[in-house]
Order: C-alpha cells, then sequence, then structure tokens
C-alpha cells in the first residue's frame, strides 16, 4: 500500500524512470499509488471545474483501464479506483489535450488549488476566483522551479461565497475580505492563520510566487524530514509568520500592507456552524444570475460510476451550462441551469440513482483512505462508513443533516475539526483476537474530536451505538438544534444515561 510506480509516458518528454527519492508522495494522474482496491490514479482539477467533453473521456477512460469507480476527494480532485491495466501513453496526450492533466508532468503530484466550487455564480461573492485559481495554475506549469515545490503545498482562494472554504486546510489561503476605493476586492492572507495582510487582487500571483520560491530556498538546504520534503509548516515552526513574510517581501516589488482593520477579521479556523457548510450547497439554490440556478448532489464518500458521471455531463450538456463543479465536500454541482428546467433536472438525477438531499445519512459523510489506501489506518472506515448508512437507512430517517466522520486514526487527515459525530479507528484485543473498532466522539466544543460517547466499539457493533445517538438526539433535542449543539449542552454523564435508556427501550 501507498507503493508508488511508475506508468510509461511520452507526456513526461522521455522514457526514462524517475529516482526512487524523486517519487511523489501523494497519489497523481502519471503516478499511480497503489490501494487495496486496485491501484489509484487520481487527476488534478484546479477549483473542481469539469466540462461536459472532460467527464465523458473521464468516464471513458474509467470504463476502459477501472471497473468504473470514480471518487471526488475531499481537494476536489477527481480519482479513478481499482485501475487494471496500463494506461496507453497516447491517453496521457489525449488528457493534456482537454486539459485533464497538468501540462509539465512535475505539477501533477502538487495538491489541487481549492476554491469554492460556487465561484462566479454565489450570490454572496465578493470576486469570481475562477481567473485566479486558472492564474495560479497557469504560473505552476510555466515555472519548472516550482516543481521542487512539496507536494502538499496547497493553495486556497476564497471569494466571499455562502460555500466557502475558508475552515479547510491549506498551506495558503487568500481569502476576499472587502473592496477598497483604490485597488478593488483586497484579500486577506493565511499562513495556518490570518496573517494580518491586505493583498491586492492584482498582486495576488506575484504573493503567491514570492512565497513558494521563499519557501523554496528554506527547503534547498534542509535535510527530508520522514524522506519527505520539509513542509511550510516546519518553515513556520522554524522562522515564525514575520521572519517568513520578510523574506518574502524581499522576493516582490511592492510593499506587503498590514491591514488597518477596515476589513473584517475571518478566522481560518473558526469552529461556528457557518465555517462547517458541509451541506450547504446541496439541493437547488438561485445563482447570482437572474433567472438560473444550481443544484447540489450528493455522492456518499464521493463515489459514483463512470456511467452515472457520463449521464451527469449529458444532462449537464443538455439542460444547462455543460458544466460539472466538484465539491472538497466530495459531492458536485451541477449549473447555470434555467430555473424553468429544474423539474426536469431533479427528475433526470433521480433516475441515475442519486440525490440532492441533506437530510440523509449519506450527504453528509467524511472518511479518509483507511485501510484500503493507508498503512498508518487500523480500521476499514470507507467499508465500514457505507455499510453503516446503508444499514441505518433501513431503520430510520433524519430531518436535519447530520455530519459524520470515520478516521483511520488519531491524525484526522480527512476532516480537521470537530463535527457531529466523529468516529477514530483502533484495534480492539477480544481474547486471543484483535479486531477492527472505533472510539466514538460527539460535539464539537471540544478538540481535537469532539466528547468521548462510546468507547473501543467493534466494527460490528458501531452501528447500533451510533442508531442509538441517533435515536437519542431526535428525541430530546430542541426543535432545530444540530447533533453536535444537542451533545454539547449535555453534562456527559446525563448523555450517558440517556443512551443507556435508548438501549433498554
Ligand atoms: S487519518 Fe490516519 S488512517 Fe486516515 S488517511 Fe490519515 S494517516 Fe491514514
Amino acid at each position: 500500500m501507498g507503493v508508488y510506480f511508475w506508468i510509461p509516458c511520452v507526456a513526461r518528454g522521455g522514457d526514462y524512470l524517475l529516482a526512487l527519492t524523486d517519487l511523489p508522495t501523494c497519489p497523481g494522474l502519471f503516478y499511480g499509488s497503489q490501494a487495496r482496491d486496485g491501484v489509484l490514479s487520481r487527476m488534478r482539477i484546479p477549483g473542481g471545474i469539469l466540462n461536459a467533453q472532460q467527464c465523458w473521456t473521464i468516464a471513458d477512460l474509467a470504463d476502459q483501464y477501472s471497473t468504473g469507480c470514480l471518487q471526488v476527494t475531499n481537494r476536489a480532485n477527481l480519482q479513478i479506483r481499482e485501475v487494471n491495466s496500463e494506461i496507453a501513453p497516447e491517453v496521457w496526450n489525449r488528457l493534456q489535450e482537454l486539459g485533464i492533466a497538468s501540462r509539465r508532468v512535475e505539477v501533477d503530484p502538487i495538491r489541487n488549488i481549492m476554491a469554492s466550487p460556487t465561484a462566479g455564480i454565489d450570490r454572496q461573492q465578493l470576486l469570481d476566483t475562477r481567473p485566479l485559481v486558472k492564474a495560479w495554475d497557469d504560473y505552476l506549469q510555466t515555472h519548472s522551479e516550482l516543481s521542487e515545490l512539496s507536494p502538499k503545498f496547497s493553495i486556497g482562494f476564497d471569494g466571499g461565497e455562502s460555500v466557502s472554504i475558508q475552515a479547510l486546510r491549506n498551506d495558503i489561503l487568500l481569502a476576499a475580505c472587502g473592496r477598497s476605493t483604490q485597488s478593488g476586492i483586497v484579500f486577506r492572507l493565511h499562513l495556518n492563520g490570518d496573517t494580518g495582510i491586505l493583498i491586492q487582487e492584482s498582486q495576488c500571483i506575484s504573493v503567491l510566487a514570492a512565497l513558494a520560491s521563499t519557501y523554496l530556498e528554506y527547503t534547498k538546504n534542509r535535510p527530508r524530514i520522514d524522506g519527505k520534503k520539509p513542509r511550510l509548516r516546519h518553515l513556520l515552526a522554524d522562522w515564525g509568520v514575520e521572519s517568513y513574510l520578510e523574506r518574502v517581501q524581499q522576493n516582490l516589488p511592492f510593499l506587503l500592507q498590514l491591514t488597518s482593520c477596515t476589513f473584517p477579521k475571518n478566522s481560518q479556523n473558526a469552529s461556528s456552524e457557518k465555517s462547517l457548510p458541509h451541506h450547504r450547497h446541496l439541493g437547488i439554490h438561485p445563482q447570482r444570475q437572474s433567472g438560473f440556478s444550481y443544484m447540489g448532489i450528493a455522492l456518499p464518500l464521493g463515489r459514483l460510476e463512470s456511467k452515472q458521471l457520463r449521464n451527469l455531463a449529458n444532462l449537464a450538456q443538455n439542460l444547462a451550462s455543460g458544466t460539472l463543479r466538484l465539491t472538497p465536500w466530495q459531492n458536485l454541482l451541477i449549473s447555470d441551469i434555467p430555473n424553468s428546467q429544474l423539474f426536469e433536472v431533479k427528475q433526470q438525477v433521480a433516475d441515475l440513482g442519486l440525490h440532492s438531499s441533506a437530510t440523509r445519512l449519506d450527504s453528509c459523510l467524511v472518511a479518509c483512505a483507511g485501510s484500503s489506501g493507508c498503512a498508518s489506518a487500523a480500521t476499514d472506515t470507507q467499508s465500514h462508513a457505507l455499510a453503516m448508512v446503508r444499514d441505518l437507512a433501513q431503520k430510520l430517517t433524519i430531518d436535519l443533516p447530520i455530519n459524520i466522520h470515520f478516521s483511520g486514526c488519531q491524525k484526522s487527515c480527512a476532516q480537521h475539526q470537530p463535527i457531529d459525530i466523529t468516529l477514530v479507528g483502533i484495534q480492539i484485543e477480544r481474547g486471543d483476537e484483535t479486531i477492527e473498532g472505533y472510539d466514538i466522539y460527539a460535539g464539537r466544543k471540544d478538540l481535537p474530536f469532539g466528547r468521548q460517547i462510546f468507547q473501543a466499539v467493534s466494527a460490528i457493533e458501531m452501528p447500533d451505538a451510533i442508531e442509538r445517538m441517533l435515536r437519542v438526539y431526535q428525541r430530546f433535542r430542541e426543535p432545530v438544534e444540530s447533533l453536535g449543539e444537542f451533545v454539547d449542552r449535555q453534562a456527559i454523564d446525563q448523555l450517558q444515561e440517556l443512551l443507556s435508556t435508548e438501549n433498554r427501550n
């Protein structure tokens, strides 16, 4: 697991193997990675936006080289799972022509550029960030020195949309915060938190380029950490934000401007409901373009079949603008639907076995790779999560969204804040056996996962424990109260009593 291999590829500009130490640490399109269910090939889709032609090509590729199993990731990449044969070199060229594959192979494993999936269509946005996403991707593709970036070097653009990405993890986040009379829209620079630096829209790419080149200067003589390039967080720990920014300033032709506090301060690490829009984009929402709406469609753990992708692209092409937008919450949107076509779109989506409801247990489900793709995992999170929602869907219905997160270990790669329910994978000793299980947490107040409600529950018993928690919540909550809020206002012994009473009923 996690062993990377080379795929022959003319697009690499030569028929050569990379030295072992240069192999990327993140899966990409040109470098598959071995997961338990087969090879995984990940397409980097800047901003998550695809047109119909790209979707048709990806669906054909998945049919030809795998079992047709696709998955949207939590950086709005699209990956083909269970790849079972070597992809022909001419295919890479076609993918590059269509803009699905990076023009520079070395850029391929660098983390996808994140933006709100409602960029350009959101009624609340300050700015359409799509041109910035494209400009930064073009910069990456045309500056060979940036091939040396850590694959985990991550950038996000937030345009002030209602579907905000500010709570998601990015090394560098540029968050639009207001309009200045002299220079138009202004962004706050976040480096693992708000730096207080304001950046004009026209300066964004230069600042990112200077941040990247200064980071590369830092990495030049630094030893690898556990065999990997030092990350931006290592630089921040060594130098501190202030010293980093002083060095960045030396690489810029203009002065970095410190905020005079005329714009609202927005925290990248806010933990309010507003910062957790796992479900805000699901369902039908009016766009800023009058007469048009977008529809957010739930994909359980981001999974969809090639035929569903193909038919969604057909639908988008026939009834809307032909655009699909992948979200970092592992769902997707069809945008630019004329309001007169909404009923038809909803019907066709249902015919594909998909839905747009936030109040289904599979809508707000998050899981890391788990043991099918990560050597650190104690449990098979993805299978357990899908089996749990299938089981509970037979037994109960919910009327408010419930966010559930499965993590294969304490690192919590897929979700960085406590949400309604978090399950952390563990190995449990039972007699002579070691079995997979979970510690189960709930609530949002306590870091890192909420409060522990159940300890060492086997994977088999876990759905019953979650069912009990959901039933107690539904019976005793206030009318409009999330599960996290309900748990947070209970004393833990009172909650345990309610759960054990439910057990006896
Ligand atoms: S949370 Fe743990 S098990 Fe899951 S992907 Fe991250 S390191 Fe692997």
